[in-house]
């Protein structure tokens, strides 16, 4: 991409309205506009790290064997009063009328459209355990909407639902959720811890959400010390094999949501208490939807069984804040590679010389033959709005091209986040970052 074309509206001072600096620097990137409060329209930069996001997100559900679908934002309220939970929901659900007077909902969560796919196809044992799971927005008339699309009213949300014959069963979707999380944010770059989290009248010890730990967090959260040192989870994983210790190895160490601390668990001199920001959830609520909506499978001695469900998020565009949060310094974003938005910047300081034209140019066409998504900075400004807007915007190589260092047959290599530079010819250049 040529930012000289690039629709890329970034900012020099800081916006009024944003309190958090993830809200703050997508807005001076150029990544979302506010449309109204809490609803917010995606630009190309933001837009493009969304999409990264949400394909790591794809191929790690798919890689546990959930299954991808997409169900309609828009839902009738008829199905949500067979669950009970039209009435329950309170005022967080938008409810729309259309024009033959039928109630509708925009949807905050699939529990019931998900099910009532299920007991629409499916009737035996055989066919279970299924995993179904779709990435798509979701509308909650939050109270308070705020930190840019960290706490929006719309927003993108990946839920999947497990639907198993019995408990053990449903353990085992749990476990492979859970190993999952642990695999999607560590690619993102993420820590994402997994606390015990209420479960309601539910009951059982089967829901955790994953939480980063940083100070604007909404969520108080507690964890052991041990936890700061501990490796995230990179391993190939045998998703039909058995997870347990790995999940075992993952909740041994304490970590607890405010709700479900519990002091008596973790030394005092060890707890570690701070504040978190919710990335994703899972839960096991049993029979809950599946016994008031009638899914139903037979079982393989005779007779039925109701099924026993799980339900999985994860805040999608919640997630490009929180990235933000954990990784920026003072000049603007630092992407992990995973979810860079552009892989190498190319920064060409004095368009309209020959021979920095011609090398930006060479660069540029090897660097995208290489599958690298360059974005070439062709635009004729200062060399210091260009390095600027760069930092900003937070690619995690630059490769600062300008007439001195071509005179010795070198340009500069730049790394984002160390901030180290190392002169090499362009070639070099090309050898490092073309891999
Ligand atoms: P919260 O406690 O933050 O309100 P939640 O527990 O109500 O979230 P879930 O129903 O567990 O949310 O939804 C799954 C995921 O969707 C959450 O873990 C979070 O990452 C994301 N999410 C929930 N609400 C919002 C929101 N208003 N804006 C952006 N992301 C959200
Ligand atoms: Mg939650």
């Amino acid at each position: 991409m040529r930012l000289s074309r690039y629709f890329l509206p970034t900012m020099k001072d800081n916006p009024k309205e944003a309190q958090v600096v993830s809200h703050r620097l997508m807005l001076r990137a150029g990544m979302i506009q506010q449309a109204s409060a809490g609803i917010y329209s995606w630009l190309p930069l933001g837009f493009n790290v969304l999409q990264k996001i949400e394909q790591i997100v794809r191929e790690e559900q798919n890689a546990a064997g959930a299954q991808e679908i997409l169900m309609p934002t828009i839902q009738s309220a008829d199905l949500w009063r067979d669950s009970g939970r039209y009435d329950d929901y309170g005022q967080e659900m938008l409810r729309i009328t259309d024009r033959h007077d039928r109630d509708m909902l925009y949807g905050p969560t699939n529990e019931e459209q998900v099910t009532d796919i299920f007991r629409t196809h499916v009737r035996s044992y055989r066919n279970v355990p299924l995993n179904l799971y779709h990435i798509q927005w979701k509308f909650r008339d939050e109270v308070r909407p705020r930190f840019g699309i960290m706490r929006g009213r719309e927003f993108l949300m990946k839920d999947a639902y497990s639907f198993d014959l019995d408990f053990e069963g449903a353990r085992r979707s749990y476990n492979q959720m859970f190993v999952a999380y642990l695999k999607t944010f560590a690619r993102m770059g993420l820590k994402a811890i997994p606390m015990v989290a209420d479960t309601g009248p539910i009951g059982g010890d089967m829901s955790h959400e994953f939480i980063i730990l940083a100070d604007i967090g909404e969520s108080e959260v507690y964890c052991h010390k041990d936890w700061l040192d501990l490796d995230v989870l990179t391993s190939e994983i045998d998703y039909q094999g058995d997870l347990q210790p790995i999940v075992d190895k993952f909740t041994k160490i304490y970590a607890a949501t405010d709700e479900k601390h519990d002091p008596s668990l973790c030394p005092p001199e060890d707890l570690v208490s701070t504040r978190g920001i919710e990335v994703g959830q899972i839960f096991y609520f049993g029979t809950k939807y599946s016994e008031a909506l009638g899914a139903k499978v037979s079982k393989p001695d005779g007779g039925e069984a109701v099924v026993h469900m799980g339900s999985y998020g994860i805040g999608v565009s919640r997630l490009v804040g929180g990235i933000i949060e954990a990784s920026h310094d003072e000049r603007g974003i630092i992407w992990p590679e995973p979810v860079a938005p552009f892989g190498v910047g190319v920064i060409n300081i004095r368009t309209g010389d020959e021979a920095c034209d011609a090398a930006a140019e060479d660069l540029y066409a090897k660097l995208t033959t290489a599958g690298r998504e360059p974005l070439l900075d062709d635009r004729d400004e200062r060399p210091g709005s260009k390095m600027a807007d760069m930092d900003l915007i937070g690619l995690p190589w630059q490769i600062i091209i300008g007439p001195r260092g071509l005179k010795n047959g070198v340009v500069e290599v730049k790394n984002r986040k160390t901030g180290e530079t190392e002169e090499m010819t362009p070639e070099a250049a090309l050898n490092k970052l073309a891999r």
